[in-house]
């Protein structure tokens, strides 16, 4: 996930890729193929090794210049150190926020801002990342509506921007143009990212990343004309105000405590998908790319740790296949709008196709292969021999058009309207 907190929210030092990039949407001209890479092919009978060793060659060269294209660029990292400086000042006043809460006995109050916490991460979870990122699913105007407030709530960037980071960092995961690339350490991807300029890969390839269908949406157009109004209110005051005449709660309890605080931590529960979901776990579905599934990442991040599945089949309005609805908050709260009607079209992965992908693609730790095999995978190592040649087939979400066919048809579509 692509929380983009100082990136462009405190723009200062950030020189954002510019908003005129939805003139410019056009589709990345990577070309369309099938479902299997061909790094996974078997040989047919009658196919000799030979031939076989021969394709590879050809891949791996093939994928190495395209590697080169992403990754050669010159770059010297430049740390914005605004951003830095915002860092420690909203850690220092969230650790002022955990004293209170013990000097203050300000429990009520941590137990409200902990509530914040779960409608901001369902505006995250939920609004920008499954419903406008991958478009997995289809929602009513109050249901948009709603989500749009809570993700202003959350104060991760408007729904425009996080949509557009988070899309390049799916189409292209693990190379320079991933703006929180897992390939530059742990702390980079975690929240390094945000505190030094963008790689010029970053900006350049989310210039190709279709944009229009966010656009097109009023209530994300809505929000990224007023978001310095409604994001404070969202965020702060609201937050703050509300213990205040209600509870009778100090000034200084709500800011710290149920703003501040409350802030600082459910901004690390996100940006642990993009760190520890992209190194401490299995690969079940796609064990050449770095997401891992996570159990403790799902928890802690309301369903979104199933990463090595979710970046597989972007578009499932689930984001896991495993793991019930205490592992996936986010699936039962869409579960639930969609009976009550206000969520349609949920997109999900058949099991057929789920276990031709684990067959083909995955390390041996699904529940259905038998034969467990070990998983002590070295993460760098790993992230340094990463088979870019699957950047053919990732897509960002349901409308990008690289999607391949075999998946576009396999889709089960849930409560279609
Ligand atoms: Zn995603
Ligand atoms: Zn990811």
């Amino acid at each position: 996930m692509a929380p983009n907190l100082i990136g462009s929210t405190f723009l200062i030092a950030e020189t954002a890729i510019t908003n005129n990039d939805a003139n410019n949407n056009k589709q990345t001209t990577l070309a369309k193929t099938s479902c299997k890479s061909s790094n996974d092919r078997v040989p047919n009978q009658g196919e000799s090794a030979a031939a076989m060793q021969q394709q590879l060659a050809k891949t791996s060269a093939q994928t190495q210049s395209k590697t080169d294209a992403v990754t050669q660029k010159p770059y010297k990292m430049e740390i914005v150190w605004f951003n830095v400086m915002l860092f420690v000042i909203l850690h220092s006043m969230a650790l002022y926020g955990l004293y209170l809460i013990w000097a203050e006995n300000a429990y009520l109050e941590f137990f409200i801002g902990y509530l914040y916490a779960v409608l901001g991460g369902l505006g995250i979870t939920a609004g920008v990342h499954r419903l406008w990122s991958h478009r997995a699913y289809k929602a009513k105007l109050p249901l948009r509506i709603f989500l749009m407030l809570c993700q202003s709530l959350a104060f991760q960037n408007s729904i425009y921007e996080w949509c557009r980071d988070h899309r390049v960092h799916h189409k292209f995961t693990d190379t320079n143009a991933d703006p929180h690339n897992s390939g530059r350490g742990f702390f980079f991807a975690h929240m390094g990212w945000l505190m030094c300029k963008k790689h010029p890969d970053v900006r350049e390839r989310g210039k190709t990343i279709d944009m229009s269908d966010i656009l097109a949406d009023p209530v994300v157009k809505f929000q990224k004309r007023l978001y310095f109004l409604i994001m404070p209110i969202c965020c702060f005051v609201i937050p703050g105000l509300f213990p205040y005449y209600v509870l009778g709660s100090s000034l200084q309890v709500c800011f710290f405590v149920c703003s501040m605080l409350r802030y600082a931590l459910s901004l690390h529960g996100t940006w642990l998908v993009n760190s520890a979901a992209h190194f401490y776990g299995m690969r079940p579905y796609e064990k050449n790319i770095s997401s891992v599934d996570s159990k403790v990442v799902s928890v802690i991040a309301f369903g979104e740790g199933w990463h090595n599945y979710h970046h597989v089949f972007p578009w499932d309005y689930k984001a896991g296949e495993l793991g019930t609805y205490q592992y996936n908050w986010t699936t039962a709260f869409l579960d639930f709008m969609a009976r009550i009607g206000q969520a349609y079209d949920l997109k999900s992965v058949s099991n057929e196709m789920i276990l031709k992908r684990v067959q083909r693609t995955g390390d041996g730790s699904h529940p259905s292969v038998q034969d467990v095999n070990n998983n002590n995978v070295n993460i760098s190592e790993l992230v340094s021999k990463l088979d870019h040649d699957n950047e053919e087939t990732l897509v960002w979400g349901w409308d990008d058009k690289d999607i391949c066919d075999e998946d576009r048809k396999g889709a089960v579509h849930k409560k279609e309207e």
